[in-house]
């Protein structure tokens, strides 16, 4: 196993590196190697809930974008709203203009979909333009 880099602030996973500052996902490297590897196509983000849907996806060989770990469900009934997740973050990429697409890979449940809406409503005002 590897140690755990000194890591400011954020929570951090025994064993797992930290999070990207870019995308989120767990990683040893800053950025990690989805947002550092030059051949993906850096128009496309694919949005999941956690950081571990990224080897999900990862492991189909389907997708070749970028990827936008939330860090979580929008959950109303806990309280968890957009503010709470990282989806200003993903508004800040697709607001710089390089994102032209956003792919929802969210949970297929009820928290899933309230987290897809709000991302489709807050995307779509910049993916119009
Ligand atoms: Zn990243």
């Amino acid at each position: 196993m590897r140690t755990p880099t000194a890591c400011a602030g954020g929570p951090r996973r025994e064993g797992q590196g930290h999070h990207c500052t870019v995308c989120n996902a767990i990683t040893d490297i800053e950025p990690c190697a989805y947002c550092s590897d030059e051949a993906r196509d850096r128009t496309v983000v694919c949005v999941v809930e956690e950081a571990q849907n990224v080897g999900v996806i990862e492991k189909t060989r389907e997708f070749k974008g970028l990827y936008h770990v939330l860090m979580g469900a929008i959950s109303p009934l806990q309280g968890i709203g957009p503010d709470e997740l990282k989806i200003k973050g993903l508004l800040a990429r697709v607001q710089a203009g390089v994102v032209q697409e956003v792919i929802l890979a969210t949970n297929p449940n009820v928290e899933g979909e309230a987290t897809a809406s709000t991302s489709r409503a807050c995307s779509s005002r910049w993916a119009c333009a």
